[in-house]
């Protein structure tokens, strides 16, 4: 995939609000998605503007020939696995044709527009059937931060480390019940009972594109292509159990009950202009092995993207203040590029599927600012955050809704954004029904 005719920063849509500067869907960017209007089932979209292309329509009205033809018909229904499994060319196709349908001066600019749907009248959905979804820890300065020896663990400079967490509950919801859990209490009594210590986890995310079958690892020379796109990614955690089940076989129930997703995949194509050069290795560290090596990776497998975490408490929806922003972080400080996740996880012959998704860790970076959890900005609660209200918050209160924005920016190329990844903390459920713990 190289820079061609769609990221020209000259071209505009035909729509006003995608011109509009700092707008996230200007007609560069062209994420998909899947969503419903009302009671219709769920279908796949394009976003430009404050409008959705619904390709479902844009077919009908014989708008796609050829392989864009194909690619819209596989990112039509209700899930974009099946145009995740078809691959990168196909998507590059469908947004070729996309970028010109949208662009102004189309001479088909009332047959498209008859394929659009308002953003505000779409609700939308998680883009893709998860597999498996995988969760990294590539922040350097989160693992310090979070580790209780002040020391990294042995591998992570060898290796990115992860593990296995629980796809079926990737959401798009707009609220999250505050987790029923088993914790060990700060006068060192085990109870079970709603999660005292929430937390959220500013994360991107890659959705797996072309698999690999069982047996056959991927070369990190391939591993780009097999990336389709990318999300925002909230990893809730539930800090008192995790510290409490995860010695010796890692995050469990802690993570598992909830993970929320930005609902719009913005293709790697769109991201090729933000490249950068992934974080450089200094003399004292260890070089990769030569299977976590390519110089493309080590010059352009780190992203430049801006992640924002903002909080709202209800105090504040009461007042009607602006969502405080509480983490400023960017991508580049990630010690592994999504590449080489992709190809270590794949190392040892295991399968990777499309619509598979991989989470890059919390996003921290070295400054105060670029904390990207409550557990680092609180020191594990011992320093509340203080919010613009006079609020405090060591962890998440009932009621709290974290925001998740990202931007990509750079000189020479129209900015492109990602949506929100948003939600809501609702108290827990009551359960066991016949009073908790023992
Ligand atoms: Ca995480």
């Amino acid at each position: 995939m190289n820079l061609n005719e769609t990221h020209d920063p000259n071209r505009r849509s035909f729509l006003a609000a995608a011109n509009e500067t700092g707008c996230d869907f200007p007609i560069q960017n062209l994420p998909l998605c899947i969503f419903r209007r009302a009671a219709e089932p769920p279908r796949g979209g394009i976003a430009i503007g404050d409008q959705v292309l619904d390709l479902t329509a844009a077919l009908a009205a014989g708008l796609f020939v050829g392989q864009a033809e194909e690619a819209a018909r596989a990112a039509a229904g209700p899930t974009l696995n099946p145009l995740m499994a078809l691959g990168n060319r196909h998507a590059s196709a469908l947004r070729a044709r996309a970028a010109e349908l949208l662009s102004a001066g189309n001479v088909d600019e009332a047959r498209v527009r008859r394929a659009l749907v308002p953003v505000a009248a779409a609700r939308f959905e998680v883009p893709a059937r998860v597999g498996t979804f995988t969760d990294f820890l590539c922040s350097i300065d989160h693992t310090l931060r979070m580790s209780r020896t002040g020391e990294l663990p042995p591998a992570f400079r060898h290796l990115p480390i992860a593990y296995h967490s629980r796809a079926s509950t990737v959401t798009n919801a707009a609220t999250i019940h505050r987790p029923n859990v088993q914790f060990r209490d700060k006068d060192g009594v085990v109870r079970f009972a709603p999660e005292p210590s929430l937390d959220f986890e500013l994360e991107m995310a890659a959705w797996v594109g072309i698999g690999n079958v069982m047996g056959e690892p991927v070369p990190l020379a391939a591993a780009p292509d097999r990336i389709f796109g990318y999300c925002l990614l909230n990893d809730w955690s539930a800090r008192g159990i995790q510290g409490w089940e995860s010695a010796p076989l890692g995050p469990f129930l802690g993570k598992s009950f909830a993970t929320s997703i930005s609902p719009f995949v913005v293709t790697a194509e769109a991201l090729l202009p933000f490249r950068t050069k992934r974080r450089e290795r200094t003399a004292d560290e260890p070089k990769p092995f030569a299977y976590l090596t390519t110089p493309e990776d080590a010059e352009a497998g780190g992203l430049d993207l801006a992640l924002t975490a903002y909080l709202v408490t209800p105090r504040m929806r009461l007042e009607g203040s602006a969502p405080a922003v509480v983490t400023r972080t960017n991508f580049r400080y990630m010690y592994w590029s999504f590449a080489q996740m992709l190809t270590h996880h794949a190392s040892n012959g295991c399968s990777l599927q499309p619509g598979d998704l991989l989470g890059s860790g919390t996003t921290s970076g070295p400054t105060d600012e670029s904390r990207a959890c409550l557990a680092e900005i609180s020191r594990r609660g011992a320093t509340p955050l203080n919010l613009p209200n006079g609020e405090t918050r060591a962890f998440l209160d009932d009621g709290d809704e974290v925001i998740f924005r990202g931007r990509a920016e750079r000189n020479g190329f129209i900015g492109i954004g990602f949506g929100e990844c948003r939600a809501r903390i609702s108290p827990a459920v009551e359960w066991p029904p016949h009073g908790a713990g023992r």
